[in-house]
């Protein structure tokens, strides 16, 4: 080591010349103070001591003339040999790239530097925690690369930290008792610097390694530095050169194995540039044959204008997709599905096209759809909602004409819970769709019933996965309306319960008085007494049931009412002459006009309307009056009222008592009998007349009931 010089190792910095002009200074001042001493002690000749002076001014000029060269021309000489060491390093390095850069770089920076270590390595392992070294010069050297644990040693300050350049100009070793390999090389001192890439990443060290401590600490630093742009430069572009291989390699690896079809054409002489395995096998030309090809010769005579039309309009991208036709050796035609990239390869416009052999798919596409179309004619005639949603996104993918009737016929790419329920922003709790799908297979249907909240009706659904033409699961749902069906079986309930309990009363009553007249012998006036509550409640029994009956054959048979011109004022002169014997406590009036128009009716049916009415008025009038029925015309419409001065009945009753069995319970009608389906009675065979029907009242003051029937078309 001590032979080797360094013009760096030398310290021309500002300490050396002032060392020298001191040490200049002393000896001037010494020869100046004992010279002019030891001449007076050995001459006494005042002449001679003075010419000795003059010659001894001329030596001392002299001895400082020729040291003042000796150290300027070793001065210049040195920086003579730093420049043109320096110029070395860098022509060494510039000429070369890759591994021998790095080799030249650490031999030149640790001759320049005379230092006993230079090395350069790029940080690897998983969190970038090791560093292995790209090039080694060591002891005058070459050395093997090797690899490191980054822990421990100086370089991980460099590294970590904020990552500056880092000098240990003496006791490396003993500051770093870890670094067995710093401790093993005797190192002393140490300068390292982290190489970073364009975005300040830090991508590798640089290091020194010397046994000796360092002397110019400045000197070798700025070196140092310069050196390290360099260094990081290079590393980033091997670095960079090494993943473009790696992808380069990926993407072949890709095109050569991708089990579809690929192939790059140039888009000018549409020629083939490359093509891979699966379109050899795929199309049976071999490469060669391919290569000899065009990308027309593989299309059928009739797309030849369609393809050169696209390749006009070529734009750069990803992912243009299309249908084509293609013919393959053996001058089959199949359908594919190409994604294209437009992209230069060797320098030329091509383009990169992926093809998807779609045939038999679309074949079986297309069967599905024939049997869907025939099936959605089936399903167009039925009169239930049918509808197809997905059951991911709840998409709606198919509704029938009834559903579209219903629901309206922007269904498309609407959700099924907003476009079938009122208000829903999110899909239906009552949703199906975990019920229908177990481990990705159907499951048997789902029956259930349900209250649309847009349409208000009841429906009985059955809901199933299907398989979709795509072959995704897909929620299918038939809805058949049962509000009908619903009414009538509460209407059937209602009605069991309600004349069970009616029916009740009057047996419990016939029941009571046969016991007690068979368990007791009961005088004959007595008897006649009971046997008339009995007849009474009989007949209400009879009323009750006749009623019953009544509703029914009238639900049942209102297709076969028989209407004709009436004259209103027979059938309630007939009606009143019924009820004329049956009280003393009524007046009954009818006020007709005589030229009335007749009303278009069923007589039967409208004789049952006014003795009902006419019955209630006399019913609810328990303190008697008059009862008046009087007609009116009224446009194209005749007018009935039957007004009686009874009890009246609440305003917020009004509406309900036409509902079938409502009754008034209050203590001044709970005596009075009836049945609750007279006025519903009245109703239903208004309504079929095209008629209307309605009440005014004043509670104890009394009613009138009206019924509107149209005028009779001849009278018109
Ligand atoms: P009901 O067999 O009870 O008479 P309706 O259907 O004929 O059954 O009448 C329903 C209810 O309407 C009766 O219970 C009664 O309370 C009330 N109502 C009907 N007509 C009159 C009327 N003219 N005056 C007062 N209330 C009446």
């Amino acid at each position: 080591m001590g032979k080797r010089s360094s013009v760096l190792n030398k310290n021309y910095g500002p300490l050396i010349p002032l060392k020298i002009a001191a040490f200049y200074a002393v000896i001037a001042g010494l020869w100046i103070l004992l010279s002019d001493e030891a001449l007076h002690l050995l001459f006494t000749d005042p002449i001679t001591i003075t010419r000795l002076s003059i010659i001894k001014g001329w030596l001392f000029t002299a001895v400082t003339a020729i040291l003042l060269y000796f150290i300027v021309h070793r001065y210049v000489s040195a920086l003579q040999r730093k420049d043109d060491k320096l110029l070395e390093v860098v022509q060494g390095v510039s000429a070369a790239t890759g591994e021998a850069f790095f080799q030249s770089l650490v031999r030149k920076l640790a001759e320049l530097l005379n230092v006993d270590y230079v090395l350069v390595g790029n940080l690897t392992g998983e969190g970038m925690t090791k560093v292995k070294t790209i090039a080694v010069f060591g002891k005058g050297n070459p050395m093997e690369n090797f690899e490191y644990d980054l822990a421990g040693t100086p370089c991980a300050d460099v590294v970590s930290g904020e990552g500056k350049m880092c000098f240990h100009p003496a006791g490396a070793s003993a500051q770093f008792p870890q670094d067995h390999l710093l401790v093993g090389m005797g190192v002393e001192s140490y300068i390292g610097t982290p190489l970073r890439d364009a975005d300040g990443r830090v991508m590798g060290v640089m290091s020194i390694l010397n046994c000796r401590p360092f002397e110019s600490k400045n000197e070798a630093e700025a070196m140092f530095r310069i050196f390290a742009v360099r260094a990081a430069a290079e590393l980033e572009r091997m670095q960079r050169v090494d993943d473009l291989q790696a992808a380069e390699a990926r993407y072949r690896l890709l095109f050569e194995s991708n089990p579809h079809p690929m192939w790059v054409y140039d888009l000018e002489t549409l020629a083939f540039l490359a093509v891979n395995d699966a379109a050899v096998i795929h199309y049976g030309y071999s490469r060669e044959e391919f290569f000899a090809m065009t990308i027309k010769d593989i299309r059928p005579a009739e797309d030849i204008p369609r393809l050169l039309g696209s390749i006009t309009q070529v734009s750069p991208g990803f992912g243009k997709s299309g249908y084509w036709r293609h013919r393959k050796k053996d001058g089959m035609v199949i359908d594919v599905e190409i994604t294209s990239h437009t992209l230069s390869f060797d320098g030329k416009a091509a383009k990169l096209v992926l093809a998807n052999d779609v045939t038999e798919r679309l074949q079986a596409e297309t069967s599905l759809l024939t049997q869907f179309s025939q099936i959605s004619t089936i399903f167009d005639s039925l009169n239930a909602i049918v509808y197809v949603a997905d059951m991911e996104s709840y998409r709606l993918i198919y509704m029938n004409n009834y559903a579209t009737s219903i629901f309206g016929s922007d269904w498309q790419n609407k959700l099924c819970y907003e476009m079938l329920q009122a208000g829903q922003t999110k899909p239906c709790d009552f949703c199906t769709n975990d019920r229908l799908v177990q481990n990705g297979e159907p499951l048997p249907p789902c029956i259930w019933e349900l209250q649309n909240t847009r349409t208000g009706r009841w429906y009985q659904c059955t809901d199933k996965a299907i398989r979709w033409v795509n072959g995704q699961l897909v929620r299918m749902e038939i809805a058949v309306d049962i509000t009908e069906h619903k009414d009538m079986e509460r209407l059937k309930d209602e009605m069991v319960s309600a004349v069970s309990h009616e029916m009740r009363t009057p047996l419990t009553a016939i029941l009571g008085f046969t016991e007690f007249m068979i368990e007791n012998e009961v005088p004959r006036q007595e008897q006649e007494t009971y046997l008339g509550t009995m007849q009474r409640e009989a007949m209400r029994l009879n009323e009750l049931i006749g009623n019953f009956l009544d509703l029914q054959r009238l639900r049942a048979q209102n297709h076969s009412f028989i209407f004709m011109p009436l004259d209103i004022r027979e059938i309630l002169e007939e009606a009143v002459s019924l009820f004329h014997s049956t009280s003393q406590k009524h007046n009954l009036i009818i006020d007709c006009p005589a030229d009335l128009s007749k009303v278009r009716g069923d007589s039967g049916q409208l004789y049952h309307v006014f003795t009902n009415l006419i019955s209630n008025a006399i019913k609810y009038s328990p303190y008697g009056g008059t009862v008046t029925i009087a007609a009116r015309p009224e446009g194209d419409m005749v007018v009935v009222s039957v007004s009686d001065e009874g009890i009246g009945i609440p305003a917020e009753e009004l509406e309900r008592i036409f509902e079938k069995f409502y009754r008034l319970d209050n203590t001044d009608r709970r005596t009075i009998g009836g049945t609750g389906l007279g006025l519903s009675l009245v109703r239903e065979i208004v309504h079929t007349h095209q008629g209307k029907v309605w009440v005014e009242s004043e509670l104890g003051k009394g009613s009138s009931f009206f019924v509107a029937l149209p005028v009779a078309e001849k009278e018109l």
